[in-house]
């Protein structure tokens, strides 16, 4: 991306269970970084992480990214749904069960908004230990919108995913 003048960091979640989840989220990533509007500035580690919902399906791996882009939130999404289309998610699969490819917009600033669409942040994000952990090793010291530090959430996060040990940085 090219310097433009207003520019947003915000996070996005990505995790996936079949096929090869690794692969897919290096390819959403490098899809994302390729985008006019958007620079992927930092990536997590991957996690390993246990389903929660439904079980006996494979673990997942989950990362969280920061990017910077010049895109509003809602032109933002629908180039996350567009991805996650292109790397053969089918969108009738059940929530919590197996999956390609999962791209949630977590964080878009400060923004905090609630539309059919898109709610912003993420609704689950808090819940999820597999998402307060990759975004907390990359933003130790954030402050959601609504004032709570995000080591508060990661402190109460009630496992309904444990990350595993054998988190591994994939991506360098
Ligand atoms: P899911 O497959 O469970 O991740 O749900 C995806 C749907 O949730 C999308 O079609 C979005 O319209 C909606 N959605 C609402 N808020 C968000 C968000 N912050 N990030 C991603 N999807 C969202």
């Amino acid at each position: 991306m090219s310097a433009p003048a207003e520019t947003v960091l915000a996070w996005i979640g990505l995790g996936g269970n079949l096929g090869e989840p690794h692969s897919a989220i290096s390819n959403a990533l490098a899809q994302l970084d390729d985008d006019s509007g958007i620079d992927v500035e930092a990536v997590s580690s991957f996690y390993r992480t246990a389903p929660i919902g439904i079980t006996g399906q494979p673990d997942f791996i989950n990362a969280v990214a920061r990017i910077r882009t010049v895109d509003e939130p809602q032109v933002l999404l629908e180039k996350l749904l567009t991805i996650e289309a292109q790397l053969g998610r089918v969108r009738t699969e059940q929530r919590f069960g197996p999956r390609v490819i999962d791209l949630d917009l977590l964080l878009f600033g400060g923004v905090q908004m609630d539309t059919a669409r898109l709610t912003l942040p993420h609704p689950r994000m808090h819940l999820r230990r597999f998402v307060l952990e990759p975004l907390f090793e990359l933003e130790g010291d954030l402050t959601l919108p609504g004032g709570r530090a995000l080591s508060h959430y990661l402190a109460r996060a009630r496992d309904q995913s444990a990350v595993l040990d054998d988190a591994v940085k994939i991506t360098d």
